[in-house]
């Protein structure tokens, strides 16, 4: 995907705004960006013909899944074999977006390839050729269903569904039971999953909750009410931050998030300073902010944390720059900010969505004029369709330096590549020779102190550190790895110098190693 950096910027569609439009137009739109023909569709055609919506007119949620894909009308210009896949693949993983995202964020002139196509369509290689095999065999010959379903999940079952500990690991406890739909990792942040917010408007092929989106039930987390994350926090005076994640809590409606969100406002939790709400609303739904029927409502909810005294920030997910072209999109943003919350822009780096440095560039750059503050490049967990999209930690370091060094301090805000391990948040802070680290006569005394263990002094090696941990006395404190070109995750790196364990690894931790332990921290933190 490298190379067609700038291509994308371009808006690639010609919307005409009253040329086209079916609807009267009453002639604002080029003012203030905004259609205002309320609860009308605005229909328009794209450079090939295909119908499509008004980014920026108020519209209803539309979802696209595998049972209404077909009447896109872009559906058809697709490969036939592209189309099985999504058919395919879909049975086995979680399939939905929505009519903005089909209309305004993928170029289908590209697609398949196209970024946002890969981002929200499932595609063939996500499943090993085998299992595409046996599910294209089932549904060619119209199997029972209870036979799809089985073969559907037994392959689930395969990919990682349940991450090693992801529901007993950081759950604390109350009254001396684990309270349901809360996590403490870190000291002080507090993570907390209400009930109605554990889905999305559109779903990340990537997404490594994927799992509970295919409904298998005994994955869920989630808290029905806030009196138990009240009572813990009012217990807990060294939380400062409660992180509102999902799914995505912005599909709630407003009042069911003020459920929330307001009993955090309360004067006995005043050392919550500030609450961070966990969203990919603004890329994939803008019209949460801007034409839902309470689109307003909500922004007077973000008015009234403030007005408390809170910090509230959207811990926003954007994948990539595309997704903030629409004027609708950039509406969102600057209705947000007027609120006084803050907005942090963060995502996991993915093979065939972001993988090249120019699209990180783009992303931080027109984020920062947007007025969003860059935060966090993360790398791509084990767990679903790994295969397809992990990029391994050399590459993601490179493009993370690549893209880092073309943005001016203002973008500098953000940390990566950072992986959620299980004794902390992990950084690729660099590639590094002994050499390059030491001159020459301190290299000499090194070695002479260490000896063979040191190994050749210009033999790559990763250096990582801390951003945050389980214990805080191991933050910012460089470690050595082996040089690994194929690792993609932290658990397959290995300790550099003939170590046998990093220094905050206990006995027997490498031969058991913690994979995935928390379900949310990828993205959201
Ligand atoms: S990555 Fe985030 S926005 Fe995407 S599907 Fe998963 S939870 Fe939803």
């Amino acid at each position: 995907m490298a190379g067609v950096s700038g291509k994308f910027m371009r808006r690639r569609r010609a919307w005409k705004l009253g040329s086209e439009c079916r609807e009267p137009c009453i002639g604002t739109i080029e003012q203030t960006g905004l259609c205002l023909i309320i609860g009308q569709r605005a229909v328009g055609k794209d450079e090939e013909g295909g119908s499509m919506s008004n980014p920026d007119s108020p519209t209803r949620y539309q979802a696209v899944g595998l049972h209404t894909v077909a009447k896109l009308p872009y559906w058809e210009r697709l490969d036939a074999s592209v189309r099985e896949a999504v058919d395919v693949v879909g049975r086995v993983l979680p399939f939905r977006t929505n009519q903005y995202v089909v209309d305004h964020l993928i170029d289908w002139s590209r697609a398949p390839e196209d970024p946002i196509f890969q981002l929200v369509f499932p595609q063939r290689q996500m499943l090993d050729v085998a299992e595409f095999n046996e599910i294209r065999g089932l549904l060619r010959r119209t199997a029972p269903t209870a036979e799809e379903a089985a073969v559907v999940n037994r392959i689930r079952r395969g990919l990682n569904p349940h991450p090693a500990g992801q529901l007993t690991h950081n759950v604390p406890t109350l009254d001396d039971r684990p309270v349901q739909g809360i996590q403490h990792k870190y000291r002080e942040t507090v993570l907390f999953f209400p009930a109605a917010g554990q889905t999305c408007h559109a779903y990340c092929t990537y997404c490594f909750r994927w799992a509970q989106f295919v409904g298998l039930e005994d994955l869920k987390f989630e808290a029905q009410e806030p009196d138990d994350l009240v009572r813990y926090l009012k217990a807990h005076p060294e939380v400062t931050d409660v992180l509102i994640t999902g799914g995505d809590p912005m599909v709630m409606r407003t009042r069911v998030l003020r459920r929330y969100v307001e009993p955090l406002l309360s004067p006995e939790l005043e050392h919550v300073q500030n609450i961070r709400i966990g969203t990919k609303a603004i890329a994939y739904w803008p019209q949460r902010f801007v034409s839902d029927d309470d689109a307003d409502d909500c922004l007077r909810l973000f008015e009234e944390v403030v007005a408390a005294d809170r910090h509230l920030a959207l811990m926003s997910h954007y994948s990539h720059p595309v997704e903030l072209e629409p004027a609708i999109a950039r509406t969102a943003i600057q209705r947000i900010r007027g609120t006084g919350a803050q907005i942090r822009m963060q995502a996991p780096l993915i093979r065939h969505v972001n993988d090249y440095p120019d699209a990180w560039v783009e992303l931080w750059r027109t984020g920062v004029r947007l007025g969003l503050i860059p935060y966090y490049m993360f790398v791509e967990r084990d767990t679903g369709a790994r295969d397809y999209f992990e990029v391994p930690l050399t590459r993601c370091y490179e493009i993370f330096k690549k893209a880092y060094s073309q943005v001016s301090g203002l973008s500098r805000s953000v940390r990566g590549p950072s992986m959620s391990a299980f004794p902390g948040k992990v950084r690729i802070l660099g590639i590094a020779t002994l050499r390059t680290m030491m001159e020459g006569t301190v290299l000499a005394a090194v070695k002479d102190s260490l000896g063979p263990e040191l190994g050749d002094p210009d033999t790559p090696r990763l250096v990582c550190d801390f951003i945050q941990a389980r214990d805080p006395e191991w933050v910012k404190r460089p470690f050595f790895a082996e040089f690994d070109e194929d690792a993609a995750w932290f658990d397959e790196l290995r300790p550099a110098f003939g170590k046998s364990r990093f220094y905050f690894e206990a006995e027997g931790d490498r031969e058991a190693p913690h994979a995935l332990p928390e379900l949310t921290e990828l993205l959201l933190e």
